[in-house]
């Protein structure tokens, strides 16, 4: 598992600027036929879909999963929006043999892309940020010794190795690790 690098606000939208201009000028390299795109954007609301594609006129609105404003899922918003991208190619709003035949062309002539139908965080080795974890799930946990708050951790981390580093956040007392 890759540690995550959550990115907020200004930090997330320039983020996805820089995948965006990335990911366009590969496929117009290979002579991709996207069309224009108005406006790209993260939109909360967006749950278990990780990008969305919707045509205003001549022109196309891109919203991508905020959950992939993190510096360690590259690769997975790249696929992204290749595929939103994919979606503004002239008869390709939706997932047709037309749709697949360009998204197949995009992973022949550019290796770094392995674009998809559908997208799973697994498959791209992250832990599904949506899937709800109970503090039995967690192979590390730390306890506060004074509030017993407890903080469970699913890898190794400074934390975990020295607890005796930390505080806890709510009442400042010393960690302890239990698990
Ligand atoms: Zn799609
Ligand atoms: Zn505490």
């Amino acid at each position: 598992m890759i540690e995550s690098q959550p990115l907020t606000g200004a930090r997330a939208e320039r983020f996805l600027l820089e995948r965006y201009e990335k990911v366009r000028r590969d496929l117009e390299a290979r002579k991709v036929p996207i069309g224009k795109v108005e406006k790209i954007r993260f939109n909360p609301r967006l749950r278990s879909t990780m990008g969305r594609c919707a045509r205003k006129g001549e022109r196309f609105e891109i919203e991508i999963n905020p959950t992939m404003a993190d510096a360690s899922r590259i690769q997975m918003i790249d696929d992204v929006i290749a595929h939103e991208l994919i979606h503004t190619i002239h008869n390709c709003q939706n997932h047709s043999t037309r749709f697949r035949n360009w998204m197949n062309y995009v992973n022949s002539v550019l290796p770094g892309y392995c674009v998809r139908v559908y997208f799973h965080y697994e498959d791209y080795g992250l832990e599904n940020p949506r899937k709800q974890v109970g503090i039995e799930d967690y192979p590390y946990l730390l306890e506060c010794e004074n509030c017993h708050a407890q903080i469970g951790r699913m890898r190794r981390s400074a934390v975990v190795d020295h607890p005796e580093r930390y505080r806890c956040i709510h009442c400042h007392g010393r960690l302890i690790r239990i698990r």
